[in-house]
């Protein structure tokens, strides 16, 4: 397996603090040593994944303009800190403000925890002096209405270098989608509305660029997988799965695994070919495939790649975010589907699956390989990883095009183990308890018009999610453990006025 997914710590965030020439060098020195200490208090946090970079005190709108531009330009930086650590005449940082395309996040906090209460004089006051130098910057982000995170607290503390690092991993997210390719083998599903969308204004919006090849461009690819190659993945399949006996080699379904294997070849080839970190496929348009992919799907989406099914660009993109997004945790992201549910009153329980595209990343047991026929697509049965995902908190985020915006939503869910085992469902699964509650959520969840396919996530928390919302300036519904039906009614009806649209009544 090669995995696509970004190492973190080789991303920056720089750390910018704002003062001004009036206090002197000596105190402009000491300025500079104590933020040292608080980009070293991130820097060596293990909840804070890229590195966070010190920069020189930021004295003059020169200066910070020219750092802003730096900061754009440089491919590596995915994020800006700033801190007035003392006063710092906010009217300087407009042009730069205004310069900046990258994220930002403001952290208001000062170099020391405790008051000293019995040496303090009007010395120390004017060094440390954040608590009115953010407020006089906090006004000109506000009045210049710069999308930014606030976080607030000593640097020192874990909830803040959580909170710092929650919002480098959605930085990351918004690297990861304007730096997107999305491969799509074929249109969306026949007749299906949700999946469809504006690929122009998702470019406009989040950066990534979709485009549509025929499905016999990837089977050229699947053909030219040589025995060698082949040979090399069974080999991995039998050390990574519980294969079963009837696709083991000299079996009499060996062939199957050997065709899934090849499409795996020939998939691969093709992203790796063209740089995509995305891609899609409806079982209405396989060409000459002879299976619906389905292993090479589940294993691509455990590497990092976004896929979404039935021509989901919208998704296919969120699942790659997604994975970039919770690099270097345990668990993944997938492509999931709300299936059916268990309606036991007070006990409701969702079984997610998909016909076989599942990320077998979700689960830390080993998975079972396994072919079945599958009822549509009309092809070869196709081979597949069957297992349950990990109990545990999760994210399901989906993506639906308003017509004149983008609407992200986002539910809670408490993954669980399987109430009772399933023999006869031969698929990758979930089954998760929603927040606050099934109706409720499945309510709001309707009443937001979110998809059936979703990008599921144990790997992030809502608060990485709400931070890329605000970071990419797209909608965000949260359904969560304090949601109510009319209090998700009434956001709705103010991002309708936010985001500068009646919609349609
Ligand atoms: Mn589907």
């Amino acid at each position: 397996m090669t995995s696509i997914v970004p190492n973190l710590a080789e991303y920056e965030v720089w750390f910018l603090t704002g003062s001004q020439t009036l206090y002197g060098d000596e105190v402009l020195a000491q300025v500079a040593e104590q933020s040292q200490g608080v980009a070293a208090h991130l820097q060596n946090s293990d909840a804070v994944p890229v590195k966070v970079a010190w920069k020189p005190v930021q004295i003059s709108r020169e200066q910070i303009h020219a750092t802003m531009l730096e900061a754009n330009a440089a491919p590596n930086v995915i994020g800006v800190i700033t801190w007035m650590h003392t006063f710092s005449p906010a009217k300087m940082w407009i042009s730069g403000l205004q310069a900046l395309t990258k994220p930002l996040l403001h952290l208001h906090t000062q170099a020391n925890v405790e008051l000293p209460w019995d040496t303090i004089d009007m010395d120390f006051m004017n060094l440390n002096q954040a608590a009115h130098g953010d407020r006089e910057y906090a006004y000109i982000e506000s009045r210049l209405g710069v999308p930014r995170t606030t976080v607030v607290g000593h640097a020192s503390h874990a909830s803040v270098q959580e909170r710092v690092g929650d919002w480098t991993r959605a930085a990351a997210g918004a690297q990861a989608a304007r730096s997107m390719k999305v491969a799509r083998f074929g249109d969306n599903m026949r007749f299906v509305a949700v999946t469809e969308g504006d690929k122009t204004e998702a470019e406009a919006v989040f950066g990534a660029q979709i485009n549509t090849w025929g499905v016999n461009e990837l089977v050229e690819r699947v053909n030219a997988a040589t025995d060698a190659q082949v040979d090399a993945l069974i080999a991995e399949y039998i050390d990574l799965y519980d294969v079963a006996d009837e696709l083991l080699p000299g079996a009499p379904r060996h062939q199957s695994l050997r065709d899934g294997a090849a499409i795996e070849v020939g998939l691969r080839a093709f992203l790796e070919e063209g740089g995509f970190t995305a891609f899609t496929d409806t079982f209405e348009d396989l060409g000459e495939l002879k299976q619906l992919p389905g292993l090479a799907v589940q294993r691509l989406m455990a590497d990092g790649y976004g896929f979404g099914a039935e021509g989901d660009w919208k998704t296919a993109m969120l699942v790659r975010i997604a994975n970039v997004m919770g690099a270097g945790r345990p668990g993944g992201a997938s492509l999931m589907e709300d299936y059916t549910y268990h309606l036991v009153e007070g006990k409701e329980l969702t079984l997610g699956a998909h016909m076989l595209e599942v990320s077998p990343a979700l689960s830390s047991a080993k998975a079972r390989l396994e072919v079945h026929p599958l009822g549509i697509g009309g092809k070869e049965d196709p081979v597949r990883l069957v297992f349950t995902a990990d109990a545990g908190p999760a994210v399901v985020v989906a993506l639906s095009d308003m017509r004149d915006r983008f609407r992200l939503v986002v539910a809670d869910v408490e993954n669980v183990d399987l109430p009772q085992p399933m023999p006869n469902l031969p698929v990758g699964r979930a089954v998760w308890r929603s927040k606050p509650d099934f109706k409720t959520a499945a309510t709001a969840w309707m009443m937001a018009g979110a998809a059936h396919h979703t990008a599921m996530s144990n790997q992030l928390s809502l608060q990485v999610i709400e931070d890329f919302a605000r970071i990419m300036g797209v909608e965000l519904v949260v359904i969560d453990d304090a949601a109510t039906v009319s209090g998700i009614e009434r956001s709705m009806r103010f991002n309708a006025a936010y985001f500068g649209s009646p919609g349609r009544r």
